[in-house]
């Protein structure tokens, strides 16, 4: 398949003339990849079971992993949930447009192969421009999940989106590289208490602070085992996954820099190639120069947001750089420090050591 690629001239004024062939496309069962403010989105219209299908082809991603509805206002909610408790009116007046997704109990319209044969559906209102002008002119809700093929780091630039599904998707919009890095937060409100069922730009302080009590899925932290049906089912997977072995060393800044130099040099004497992930305040604490070592800043300890925004774009470097072994020092676990480390003890397979 040929995949058309556009380039959109200023993401922050699209204009509809640049998005009409892409509507067109999405209403006709095609699909399209597009920006949004977490990371770039496959789109198909989520109501055509048989544009679910394509995506799941495309990325090569397991049915029973369920996609978002992303909507563009308010008004387009009511047609795919059964009811909005009060608790979703809260979240949305305080969070949509924008990172957050709310798990609902569907309408019978929203199809089995959008949900992953669930009968509940993920919804979010993007507010990145062009995914929400995206979204308006196609008329549809439009199911999107990550733009990447399955298992690999999702796509934060259009590149990224490029070497994944250029030739397997109609149309690839480039909007620059996103703002956030990390997919949404997700959660469930079809329950009795909300359930933070994925970490991300919208934090569980955040939530918290909005409603109260919310409930922590414990797969967040973990791993969860095979035959349990997912609640959030990119938790089942091994999501984030960059080609390498990769660990995570926890503990202080300081002991943690040091245990990874030591292990990075000794992997590099042995003929390995080694990814070494540290931020601005560690950077002085390792080797300059070593061949075989590949070290990346991926940002600042006191702006974990940096961190969010550059985490897979580092991974999908020491991809392409083919290196055998990734290092990653720890971050906060708090705020946006939750989804940074969720993602990363995924990447890592959970494989982690203390220092
Ligand atoms: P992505 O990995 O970017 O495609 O995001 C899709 C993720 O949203 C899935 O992997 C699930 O974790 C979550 N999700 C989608 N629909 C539902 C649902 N009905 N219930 C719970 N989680 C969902
Ligand atoms: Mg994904």
């Amino acid at each position: 398949m040929d995949t058309k690629i556009i380039r959109i001239a200023d993401p922050l004024n699209v204009k509809d003339s640049e998005l009409t062939e892409a509507a067109g496309i999405i209403r006709a069962g095609g699909l399209v990849a597009f920006p949004t403010e977490t990371v770039y989105g496959l789109g198909a219209n989520a109501l055509d079971e048989n544009a679910a299908r394509k995506i799941y082809a495309a990325k090569g991603r397991p049915s029973d992993n369920p996609l978002i509805a992303h909507i563009s206002c308010m008004d387009e909610l009511p047609a795919l949930v059964s009811a909005i408790p009060e608790t979703a009116e809260k979240l949305a007046a305080a969070f949509w447009p924008g990172p957050l997704t709310m798990v609902f109990h569907k309408k019978e319209i929203v199809p089995y192969g959008t949900t992953g044969g669930l009968d509940t559906v993920a919804v979010r209102m993007p507010s990145d421009p062009v995914a929400n002008r995206l979204i308006r002119l196609s008329g549809v809700p439009v199911a999107a999940p990550s733009a990447n093929t399955s298992g690999r780091p999702s796509p934060t630039q259009a590149a990224h989106v490029i070497e994944d599904m250029n030739g397997k998707i109609d149309m690839i919009i480039d909007g620059g590289p996103v703002g956030i890095g990390l997919e949404s937060t997700i959660v469930d409100v079809s329950g009795g208490m909300p359930t933070l069922l994925r970490p991300g730009a919208v934090t569980l302080e955040m939530l918290t602070e909005l409603l109260g009590e919310v409930a922590v899925d414990p797969a967040i932290s973990g791993p969860v085992s095979a035959d349990v049906k997912p609640k959030a089912p990119g938790m089942k997977y091994r999501h984030y996954a960059p080609k390498a072995q990769m660990t995570l060393v926890e503990g202080t800044a300081d002991k943690a820099a040091a245990c990874i130099a030591r292990e990075a040099l000794k992997a590099a004497e042995s003929g390995k190639r080694v990814g070494i992930i540290c931020t601005e305040e560690t950077r002085a604490l390792y080797p300059d120069g070593v061949p075989g070592i590949v070290l990346r800043v991926i940002g600042s300890r006191g702006n974990e947001e940096t961190v969010a925004h550059n985490l897979f774009a580092v991974l999908r470097e020491f991809d392409d750089k083919d290196v055998d072994c990734i290092y990653s020092e720890s971050f906060s676990g708090e705020n946006i420090g939750r989804a940074v480390m969720n993602r990363l003890l995924k990447a890592a397979g959970y494989h982690t050591v203390q220092v």
